[in-house]
């Protein structure tokens, strides 16, 4: 939707920023992510302003592509794990999260969502890895404040994407088998994960579960993975803010983990160490994960080993509750602690 409206503004020959605030007013467009989050009274007044039914315009934002369990909203707020982050700040970006095929924005001027997806990573029709930043300056890409085309950098007013791609054709189609997966999994009610079919909300929280712990395990258990997976060392970032070679690694691991589900997820459960608990600390689990989180250890530790953080916590909230019984509560907190520590 962002590059709907910059593109409208250049052909109205207009600075998207001056176009938008003679258009609506008052109302918040370049300083939200509007592709990612847009407030319904926006959402109204664009749609009454382009003459576009409210529908339409849901569908050119992102709020609705991967499909979410009920009661959760993954595209909310730009927290989502699913799209990659601009970095808001004020009216421009300080992130580079908003990607781009340079021959494709060359043809015609639009910033096409999958490109947003944090799943998705080079272009199939010109078979080369999208693009980031702007090649000549550096900056990320800011479409609304180009003056008159969105294929030229904002800050130095260069072609986007001008010098030629150097990755070899293998990375590119290794990229693309898994984003074509995933794209593949976001357009269907159920897959198929061994042979249970599972509803695409589930697989997506169960894959979201998957993503986060594995990117744990590859700092805390180096020695278990390839020295491909060392990508992800340098990163301790969200998965929204991770670049292309992070994200990549990542999923690319998560496919072949679900591909020869459930036994490569043993293996690498076993190898690295998972356990119940660290799932349950990061969520309730779809039943699809759930069954083989079951099989895991319930925890390392014996479960009341806990940290002095952790008890200054216990105390504080039985100081809080209070009561008649609270000093005799804490004393009993504070003895059990120190006969453990001792
Ligand atoms: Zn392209
Ligand atoms: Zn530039």
């Amino acid at each position: 939707m962002s590059s709907y409206l910059v593109r409208s503004a250049h052909a109205h020959g207009m600075h998207p920023m001056r176009f938008t605030s003679l258009h609506f007013p008052g109302a918040q467009v370049w300083t939200r992510d509007i592709d990612l989050h847009v407030q319904a009274p926006v959402l109204k007044t664009i749609a009454q302003a382009a003459n576009l039914s409210l529908g339409t315009l849901r569908s050119m934002t992102l709020a609705d592509l991967i499909p979410a369990r009920s009661g959760e909203h993954h595209a909310c707020c730009g927290q989502s794990k699913w799209v990659t982050s601009v970095g808001m700040h004020g009216r421009s970006r300080t992130r580079f999260g908003l990607r781009y095929c340079p021959a494709c924005l060359r043809a015609d001027n639009a910033f096409l969502r999958p490109w947003r997806l944090t799943f998705t990573f080079a272009c199939r029709i010109h078979h080369r890895m999208l693009e980031d930043h702007c090649s000549t300056c550096g900056a990320p890409v800011v479409p609304h404040r180009a003056r008159s085309v969105s294929s030229i950098c904002h800050r130095c007013g260069m072609l986007l994407g001008g010098s030629s791609e150097s990755r070899s054709s293998s990375v590119v189609d290794d990229a693309l088998k898994v984003q074509d997966k995933f794209l593949c999994f976001c357009e269907r009610d159920k897959i198929l994960v061994a042979d249970t079919l599972v509803d695409t909300p589930d697989f997506f929280a169960g894959v979201g579960l998957l993503l986060t712990i594995l990117r744990e395990k590859m700092h805390s258990r180096q020695g278990v993975f390839d020295a491909e997976d060392r990508a992800v060392l340098d990163s301790h970032e969200a998965l929204r803010l991770s670049n292309t070679a992070v994200r990549l690694r990542l999923f690319t691991r998560t496919l072949d983990i679900i591909e020869r589900w459930p036994d490569e997820f043993l293996r690498i459960a076993t190898a690295t160490c998972m356990t119940q608990a660290a799932f349950a600390h990061y969520g309730s689990a779809p039943p699809w994960l759930a069954d083989q989180i079951k099989l895991l250890p319930e925890r390392l530790r014996p479960r009341y080993t806990y940290r002095g953080a952790t008890l200054v916590k216990r105390v504080r909230q039985i100081e809080e509750d209070g009561g008649a019984r609270c000093r005799e509560r804490r004393a009993r907190e504070l003895m059990a602690a120190a006969r453990k520590w001792s």
